[in-house]
């Protein structure tokens, strides 16, 4: 093993100084061990053949053809030139075509000899062809083995006869040799628990399967130890936490509590809602720091969750604050918090962009002096000058929102850090929580609060807008309310504004005052004129409400029973689901309306697809994840945490789910991996920390 690790590539047969050094540039690989983990990202079936006759049944598939070529032309001039050469079987004929290489294929093409071809054939009309084909002549073809190995290469790793065929060589070359070399690091009980092959087989079969079964069997055993190692990494990070943050201990649930718990509550918690504030409650009674992800779906309930964690806090004499994303939705939260805790003797505050600065003279001194208990704004409670008496708590709605070093900046507010309670309603899917919040603790509310209905989600072309019409004036006659929503791209951002004003022209044309009274609500607008029309949507003093995304997050009007989402297809998932989530709210039926050009992306139909066949938030986010991948997810901030080489987060969730299991049971027996049994175990994990650069605290 130390060999393998320590040895460079130069060293191994065939390869040498220069192209030792290209492996180096191109693929980062360094050392013997390298190139083991260079794996191939697929493999070709070599043991079978295809007949010409039969290529209708494999359209879009890579197949291989065993014959002769019968005929070579060239057709065409300048740009348009192309060699085409007729292929023959017994059972017939197809063309091969080159557009690019073709002197040096031609002279290859000797009629009469056996090749074998291997390529992708697509159809013409009622011909078949295959573009640039793999062509090797019959007796070259290699030990006929049955899977070949295909590798990721480079125009400079190809330069130096290091296409994938020759990469293969090498890691032929090395694969054969090893065993004997590379020592087991896993516990047997955990090699019995999940069937995994020996880790030096598993090395050897990922480069020389002799069928995909073989594949399958070192894969499986390859990534269960990525991440095994990732969950291993970050579980003794969160074990190290949690020893040193020491926190505030809030021993009571507080007179506060208690009685808005008794008399006040608008209604009766959901037992999701219920098991979470017990679990809230439970990490702030201990003395150390609470790091909890909230996420539930929108709807389920969070801002009373959150509510009732503060009044924990201000029964235990400790100020909380309560952090939003934008000010409409900041205000909304003083609004809802302000009128349920009326009957009790608590001082809510909002600090905002807008509040000015003389009123903020005031406020900043009743924080100081403690007479504000809750502080509730967006980022302006970050600013250095906003300084409390004693800080205990600090939620913060819709995460997503705030980068990571905004929330680093909370710290630095007191002595001790505050409890840190994180809410979001983008669900993250189970295996990206667990490895991107690996440190965190997470609570989840999986029930909406009894009486919704589900909404109905249709999606329309543009032209069906009458349709969506006739279904507006139907809801404003049963006295229901309506949004329509447009996107908002940075970099389109004067076309945006046009659709949007051009859509608002249209709807107050059909929608004439003053039988219908229209909102309007976007980016450009003053924060006190944004305010002025939201409020009137919100008390129902006008029927529709035409805005921009700024209303994504958390507005609650619970008569509104339609949202209209202008140019869908621009939306991401998330972002969907999020603006659905404001309908559907009161107990009537609501609609979510998708609208889109006749023209959709791939993609852009499977999100649409999606949208109109669940209303669960998690199943969505397990399709976004899908579609977009972990990093575009999570942001690329948090991208140097993944070392995945083999295993992927959207496609793995089960062996991410074990890989996490399996884990937390190691360091539960053996906290410090110090066990003989774990020795292999913690001599690897060493060697991965070294390499890895140390990426900072999530929150
Ligand atoms: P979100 O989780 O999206 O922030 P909210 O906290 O805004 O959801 O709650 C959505 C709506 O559900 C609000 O109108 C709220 O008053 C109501 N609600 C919350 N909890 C319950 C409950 N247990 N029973 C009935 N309605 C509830
Ligand atoms: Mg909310």
């Amino acid at each position: 093993m130390e060999y393998l690790i320590n040895t460079p590539i130069e060293y191994l047969k065939g390869v040498g100084a220069e192209r030792g050094n290209v492996l180096r540039m191109e693929a980062g690989i360094d050392k013997m061990w390298d190139l083991l983990n260079y794996f191939p990202f697929r493999y070709v079936n070599r043991s079978t053949y295809v007949k010409i006759s039969d290529l209708p049944s494999y359209e879009g598939q890579s197949i291989q053809l065993k014959g002769t070529i019968i005929g070579v032309r060239e057709i065409g001039t300048g740009r348009a030139k192309r060699l085409q050469a007729s292929f023959q079987d017994q059972s017939g004929v197809i063309d091969l075509v080159w557009f690019k290489g073709a002197k040096w294929i031609k002279n290859k093409l000797v009629p009469g000899v056996l090749f074998r071809v291997y390529g992708k054939p697509t159809r013409f009309g009622s011909n078949w062809n295959i573009a640039h084909p793999e062509i090797t002549p019959f007796e070259q073809v290699a030990h006929e083995k049955g899977l070949q190995a295909i590798y990721n290469s480079t125009d400079k790793l190809t330069k130096k006869g290091l296409h994938s065929n020759g990469i293969e060589k090498l890691t032929y070359q090395l694969a054969s040799n090893i065993l004997g070399k590379i020592p087991e690091i896993l516990p047997q009980e955990i090699i019995d628990q999940y069937k995994l092959i020996p880790r030096e087989e598993a090395y050897q079969l990922i480069h020389i399967p002799r069928n995909f079964e073989d594949v399958e069997k070192a894969q499986m055993r390859i990534k269960f130890e990525e991440l095994l190692f990732l969950q291993l990494e970050l579980l003794l990070r969160k074990n190290a936490n949690i020893e040193k943050s020491a926190g505030f201990a809030f021993g009571k649930t507080g007179e506060y509590f208690d009685e808005f718990y008794k008399n006040y509550i608008p209604f009766e918690l959901t037992n999701a809602q219920k098991r979470v504030v017990k679990e809230i409650r439970k990490d702030l009674r201990d003395g150390t720091q609470m790091n909890r992800l909230l996420q539930g779906d929108v709807g389920s309930g969070k801002t009373l969750v959150a509510l009732l964690s503060m009044l924990f806090g201000i029964g235990n004499g400790y100020q909380s604050a309560l952090m939003a994303p934008t000010e409409i939705l900041a205000q909304q939260h003083y609004k809802t918090i302000e009128e349920l805790l009326a009957p009790l003797d608590i001082k809510v505050a909002l600090l905002t962009g807008s509040v000015k600065k003389k009123a903020r003279v005031g406020l900043f001194k009743a924080l100081e002096e403690g007479e504000i208990h809750i502080l509730i704004g967006t980022h302006a409670l970050l600013e250095p000058t906003v300084k409390f008496k004693n800080l205990g708590l600090v939620v913060i709605d819709e995460q997503h929102r705030f980068g990571v070093a905004q929330r680093a900046r909370l710290w630095r507010k007191n002595t001790k850090p505050p409890h840190i309670l994180i809410m979001t309603a983008t669900p993250i899917p189970r295996t990206l929580a667990m490895t991107f919040y690996g440190d965190l603790d997470v609570s989840v509310i999986d029930e909406l609060p009894p009486g919704r209905k589900p909404i109905n989600t249709m999606h329309f072309f543009e032209k069906s807008r009458l349709k969506v019409f006739q279904l507006m004036k139907e809801e404003i006659a049963l006295g229901r309310q309506i949004y329509v929503v447009y996107p908002l791209i940075q970099e389109s951002e004067t076309m945006d504004y046009k659709n949007l004003l051009e859509g608002y022209e249209a709807i107050s044309r059909t929608f004439p005052r003053p039988e219908f009274q229209i909102s309007i609500v976007h980016g450009q607008m003053k924060a006190e004129d944004k305010a002025f029309e939201m409020d009137q949507f919100v008390e129902g003093n006008t029927h529709i409400m035409v805005a921009t995304t700024v209303i994504e997050v958390g507005v609650n009007v619970p008569n509104a029973s339609v949202m209209i989402i202008e140019s869908s297809e621009r939306f991401g998932l998330s972002q969907l689901h999020q603006l659905r989530g404001r309908v559907g709210r009161g107990a009537e039926k609501s609609y979510c309306i998708l609208m889109t050009g006749e023209k959709l992306s791939q993609e852009g139909k499977k999100r649409i697809q999606t949208m109109v066949s669940t209303n669960d938030g998690f199943k969505i986010a397990e399709v976004d994840l899908e579609i977009r991948g972990p990093g575009d997810i999570m942001g690329t901030q948090q991208s140097g945490i993944m070392n995945l080489n083999l295993a992927n987060l959207a496609t793995d969730g089960q062996l991410v789910g074990a890989a996490r299991e399996t884990a937390r049971e190691i360091l539960k027996e053996d906290p410090k991996i110090l066990l003989g049994k774990n020795r292999g175990l913690r001599i690897e994990l060493k060697r991965q920390l070294k390499s890895k650069p140390n990426w900072s605290k999530i929150s």
